[in-house]
């Protein structure tokens, strides 16, 4: 829309742009189809969009071909926008996007967020729809200038900190442009910019406990004309020792360090590594025949590296709402790295019954004990990974210990959430999983 429509239609639905709600509308129909060209949409895209206004922006994303959901928190502004795109592939809710209940997302096979943000809220906006793990593929966000500095900055600048870290860890962020201030109506204060966010790929970052490092990093930045050796105290590392072989000065500051650094530094204060390599070392599980009699056992890698039948228990925990709690395996484990499992499983040991690896099993991994309900049998297969199963029901609201090096991070979904998530993207999940909740969605 050009300046003189955005007056003409302003004046029509007689709307005068409210500050408090971030309202400034762009008017450079050019910058528009070009941040919606970054985001390369296709049909087969589902967009959410934040705040979309007069749909500056959600007109060119609509052209794409895909389906766009708009969030909007003026009244006036969603009336008009139903009326202006009234498309099937057009969907606009009256609301607070704050309130947006993020998970809906893995039920689509490709969503993708854009947004030039009310400033008022960008920072919570940003953080809320990019909270880690994410059904998110890519997100095109106009904030204010000296944000997206921030979160997309360079070691050694002094836009690097925290934020940076602690976007960058699971993003890549890229400052597109510099936006001024005269393509908005009204001009708001300050100067903007563009910024592309894209997940990273799993492995691209070497291995690393994500809330040893964002302690590091809060404590690192704290005061940032001092020291790290200083700073980090608390931490009782080797300073010497570290700096050498993370190769950095040891009178550094944090912002002199690049984000593998930071990991490499993270990890030195990992307490998790020592634990779980001997926890894999000492396994040991029983071998069965077709009728799940136990024939002898084996170790770990003897029983998965020859296919043999062996035994498994899964768990599906649910809290007092109904929803399943699903862990996301951690992206270093040996078998379906990063992968969303059910809320705790695991192999039954030699000599051990199914019923108590059950109850073991949801100690060790989500630190709880309750009480377990036999679901169902599955029978081992291919698809089972030659594992028979018994799957569990249990109720329980948590909170839950996982062990880090095990599970990444666990949440509670609810199950049409979970039912549309496995249909739009079967390749999120674990095999095992995708059998279980199969045998459970036929059993309830
Ligand atoms: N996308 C339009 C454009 O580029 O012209 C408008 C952008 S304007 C900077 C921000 C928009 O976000 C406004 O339409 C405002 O009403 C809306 N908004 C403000 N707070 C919101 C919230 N909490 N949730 C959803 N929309 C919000």
């Amino acid at each position: 829309m050009k300046l003189s429509e955005i007056d003409a239609t302003l004046r029509e639905i007689r709307v005068s742009p409210v500050k408090t709600l971030g309202q400034n509308f762009l008017h450079d129909s050019n910058l528009a189809r070009w941040i919606v060209e970054k985001a390369a949409l296709s049909p087969d895209d589902y967009v959410v969009e934040i705040g979309p206004g007069l749909g500056a922006l959600t007109e060119f994303a609509l052209d794409s071909g895909a389906r766009v959901l708009a969030i909007e928190k003026d009244q006036r502004l969603a009336d008009f926008l139903r009326k202006r795109f009234a498309s099937e592939r057009f969907e606009i809710i009256h609301a607070d996007a704050l309130n947006y209940d993020v998970r809906r997302l893995f039920a689509k096979p490709r969503a993708k967020v854009l947004g030039n943000l009310p400033y008022y809220i960008s920072s919570q906006l940003l953080l809320k729809f990019t909270k880690y793990p994410s059904p998110i593929s890519l997100w095109l966000f106009m904030l204010q200038k000296e944000m997206a500095r921030r979160i997309s900055a360079s070691p050694g600048t002094s836009d690097y900190g925290a934020l940076t870290l602690i976007m960058q860890l699971h993003y890549r962020v890229e400052y597109l442009r510099t936006v001024p201030a005269s393509v908005f109506l009204p001009r708001p204060d300050v100067d903007s910019a563009f910024v592309r966010i894209a997940p990273r790929t799993p492995g691209e970052l070497p291995d690393h406990d994500a809330e040893t490092f964002f302690r590091m990093v809060r404590r690192g930045f704290s005061q940032r004309r001092k020291q790290l050796r200083n700073l980090l105290k608390e931490e009782a590392l080797d300073w010497e020792k570290v700096s050498s072989e993370v190769r950095f000065d040891p009178r550094a500051r944090a912002e002199e360090l690049s984000l593998p650094q930071w990991i490499a530094l993270s990890n030195f204060a990992r307490s998790d590594v020592a634990a779980a390599e001997i926890a894999t070392a000492e396994e040991r599980f029983p071998v069965v025949n077709e009728e799940d009699h136990v024939i002898g056992d084996a170790p770990r890698s003897e029983v998965h590296g020859n296919n043999l039948r062996h035994r498994a228990v899964h768990m599906l925990v649910f809290n007092h709402l109904g929803e399943l709690f699903l862990q996301k395996r951690s992206r270093w484990k040996d078998r379906h790295p990063g992968l969303w499992d059910s809320s705790a499983a695991g192999h039954v040991d030699a000599g051990e019954e199914y019923d108590v690896a059950a109850s073991r099993e949801l100690r060790e991994e989500l630190g709880v004990a309750a009480n377990l309900t036999r679901v169902a049998k599955l029978t081992a297969s291919e698809k089972t990974g030659q594992e028979f199963i018994w799957l569990y029901r249990a109720a329980h609201d948590g909170p839950f210990q996982m062990p880090k090096s095990e599970i990444e991070h666990g949440e509670f979904f609810p199950t049409e959430i979970v039912s549309g998530w496995v249909e739009a993207r079967p390749s999120d999940f674990a095999p095992g999983f995708l059998e279980c909740w199969q045998a459970f969605t036929a059993s309830s």
